[in-house]
């Protein structure tokens, strides 16, 4: 315990933001992360407030010799935002926001949610590709990819990111961008937080303003039909229009039909960047080629409001486990796998999403960033969730024997945003692909000790 005081007492000399000790009242809550799951309790927190900071943190857990996490948003699956015993580098108060309408860019603080960039570039009109919650750290997202509604038509979020700021395992600040350091902006898009801590990122934003979008839901019984037209039509469908299937719960809530509270359902959640008459029509298309739906909640709203349609469905603290693959085909085998699968759902909140791998994100070259997958058709996730802890053995099965079931029909790699840390040996390799052993070079050359290993990690293996 003297250490660890020693060492607060040491880093709180060199840091404007505060240093958190267990011994500290608000240890407790400074701790918790978004996924109830994980109860990882660190050494020492240092809520870094600039720059600076970052780089005194950086310096003093090398030198210290101990286990160092980067915390964005705390969303992470598996809590790779935090670590037991070791010092977490937390970046959640560093939140400014700076669009610049003319170039229409938009600078993001490493601390921000998606929520708090779309908040700022709405009001120019302008957004940038997210997910689907806008609790969800950007700096986490983007690091491993990003997918969201946007995402057909400018691709994933890493294909948005014109520079970001880095502090290196040794101390130094850097720019990665096309032009600097070009092989850390490589590994950056899509390698995690392998590589060092950004502090800032620059993205390419776009015009996106209104959009006609929101949820229907289909009986189970329809399911099948239901994710067979929406495989069917997702080729033929507008880029504008960003669509994902689901199997889920009707959630036993108002405004939800209360004759179907409680019963599995399949779900389509769009998102049409346009004028509402024409998603209305491109929607058209889809559904005359499926059964009635429950209900049909799609209509004209803010881009934002779309962004944080679920947010009240998970709060903070939910437990989660989580299982994804990449997906080339979804033949009706395969179909009929996930309506059985899903069918056996140990809670209600816990679902199946099947989020579209294409357009915009097939025109990059596989070697042009780290992410590898593009030539995938779908990212699927398997979330198993619930707000009672007593429920964490019975949502880890469930997950584990889902994914077992239909992975056959999957790729071997998944979306490293959608992996807990009890992945199969290769799992990562398998995931990058081609692109691993430039990965793990570009590792040595910029973490050579591995400093970064709190992650998804990339072992350094030099060219
Ligand atoms: C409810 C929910 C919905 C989601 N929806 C989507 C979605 O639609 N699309 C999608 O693509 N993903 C989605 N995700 C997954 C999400 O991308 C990951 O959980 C991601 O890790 C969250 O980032 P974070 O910053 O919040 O996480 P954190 O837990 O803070 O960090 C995650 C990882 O990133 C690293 N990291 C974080 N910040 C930095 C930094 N500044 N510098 C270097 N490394 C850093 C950490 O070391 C850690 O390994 C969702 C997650 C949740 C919980």
């Amino acid at each position: 315990m003297t250490v660890i005081v020693e060492a607060a007492t040491q880093l709180r000399e060199q840091l404007r933001g505060a240093v958190i000790a267990p011994t500290d009242a608000e240890y407790e809550q400074a701790r918790q992360l978004y996924n109830g799951m994980i109860d990882k309790r660190p050494r020492l927190i240092a809520r870094c407030l600039d720059q600076a900071d970052v780089r005194a943190a950086v310096t003093f857990g090398r030198e210290q010799g101990m286990l160092v996490a980067i915390r964005g948003g705390g969303h992470n699956g598996p809590g790779l935002g935090s670590c037991d015993d070791g010092l977490v580098i937390d970046l959640s108060l560093l939140k400014s926001v700076r669009v610049d309408p003319a170039r229409r860019t938009v600078r993001v603080d490493a601390g921000c949610t998606s929520g708090d960039v779309d908040h700022a570039t709405h009001a120019f009109g302008l957004a940038v590709p997210f997910g689907i919650v806008s609790t969800t750290g950007v700096a986490g997202l983007t690091l491993g990819g990003g997918t969201g509604y946007l995402t057909r038509k400018y691709g994933l979020t890493i294909d948005n990111l014109l520079e970001a700021d880095v502090v290196l395992a040794d101390g130094r600040l850097v720019t990665a961008s096309a032009t600097e350091h070009p092989d850390l902006f490589w590994a950056l898009r899509g390698g995690g937080g392998n590589f060092g801590v950004v502090t800032s990122f620059l993205f390419q934003a776009h015009p996106v303003d209104t959009v006609y979008a929101g949820p229907i839901f289909w009986e189970a019984t329809h399911a099948r039909a239901v994710m067979q037209a929406y495989r069917d039509f997702l080729p033929t469908a507008p880029e504008e229009l960003g669509i994902f299937v689901g199997l889920k719960t009707v959630p036993p809530l108002d405004p939800f039909p209360r004759e179907h509270w409680g019963q599995r359902a399949c779900a389509i959640i769009g998102s049409y960047d346009g004028p509402a008459q024409d998603g209305a029509r491109v929607m058209g298309q889809l559904l005359e080629a499926v059964p009635p739906p429950i209900f049909n909640w799609m209509g004209e709203m803010p881009f934002p409001a779309m962004q944080a349609l679920f947010d009240p469905f998970f709060p903070k603290g939910l437990q989660w486990y989580w299982k994804g693959d990449f997906v080339r085909s979804l033949p009706d085998d395969a179909i009929d796998t996930h309506i059985a699968q899903a069918a056996k759902a140990p809670s209600a909140l816990s679902l199946m999403h099947l989020y579209p791998i294409d357009g915009a994100v097939h025109r990059v070259p596989k070697d042009a960033t780290a992410w590898n997958t593009r030539d995938a058709r779908f990212s699927m996730v398997i979330a198993g969730i619930d707000p009672d802890p007593d429920q964490a053995t019975a949502l880890k099965t469930w997950g584990r024997s889902y994914w077992t079931a239909i992975h056959p029909f999957n790729l071997e790699g998944a979306y490293v945003n959608f992996m807990m840390d009890d992945e199969a040996q290769g799992r990562l390799q398998a995931t990058y692909g081609e692109n691993y052993p430039r990965l793990a070079a570009v590792k040595a050359a910029y973490d050579p000790h591995n400093l970064f290993r709190v992650n998804q990690n990339i072992v350094p293996t030099p060219a």
